[in-house]
């Protein structure tokens, strides 16, 4: 049996006064979710399978109804598998609040998903879904948290045994002077390098299989950059 260094246990809190986030779940081609709250903001990040479930679990059905912005690493189904149960919820429950979704310029995924969701559900929802494309590292602010994101080098492997680059980000979230810095999925890159040095708290993959896999980062790399960052998670370890 290998012998695991590190398997995280989640679900993750990281918590500085009202600046809140949990890390429901992060585990290799099974899922990911997130949620940041502060007392004006209700954010989720990489709403993988399984979100609905662990919100319900964690906040109430209103808070759930308040939830305004949704931020995408990239498209793959470990990040974005419960987008379409969310937005059908929120169908379901007749929210009438308009959602953001924010995601990498270029992923199809997210493109796919929502034109499909039109199809079958426009005549039945009553709230507006705002995609937005990021295609520059230019900041924005939501609900009093600044939102910078920057772009990573995350991979996936094809047939040939090529690594074909994903359009993928990382996130800084910037919040009376804290700041949480996640990643995404990614390989070595000087952007999460320099993002995650002296935040509050990083939160790195640490998904490869070993040192030849360049589609993300060994334990010691995302140690590495983790050290750099006041408190640091590493996430996205393969069990
Ligand atoms: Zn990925």
């Amino acid at each position: 049996m290998i012998n695991k260094k590190y398997l995280p246990k989640y679900p993750l809190v990281w918590q500085k006064d009202d600046f809140y986030i949990e890390i429901f779940c992060s585990i290799p081609n099974i899922a990911t979710g997130i949620l940041i709250t502060t007392d004006k903001a209700k954010f989720v990040v990489d709403p993988g399978d399984g979100i609905l479930r662990d919100l319900n679990k964690n906040i109430s059905r209103k808070d759930i109804l308040e939830i305004s912005d949704i931020f995408i690493s990239h498209g793959h189904h470990d990040h974005v598998g419960g987008v379409w149960s969310f937005l059908t919820y929120l169908s379901v429950m007749k929210r009438t609040l308009p959602l953001n979704i924010y995601f990498p310029e270029g992923c199809q995924e997210i493109l796919s998903i929502h034109k499909a969701f039109q199809e079958v559900y426009s005549h039945e929802t009553n709230y507006a879904i705002n995609l937005i494309p990021i295609n520059s590292n230019k900041k924005f602010k939501r609900k009093s948290i600044t939102i910078q994101p920057f772009k990573v080098n995350h991979r996936e492997m094809h047939d040939d045994g090529n690594s074909v680059y994903v359009p993928s980000l990382g996130y800084k979230f910037i919040y009376e002077g804290k700041s949480i810095c996640y990643g995404g999925d990614t390989a070595y890159c000087e952007s999460l390098v320099k993002m995650s040095k002296d935040s509050d708290l990083a939160i790195i993959e640490a998904g490869a299989i070993d040192e030849e896999d360049d589609t993300h980062l060994t334990m010691p790399q995302a140690e590495e950059i983790g050290k750099t960052a006041k408190e640091y998670f590493l996430v996205h370890v393969p069990e």
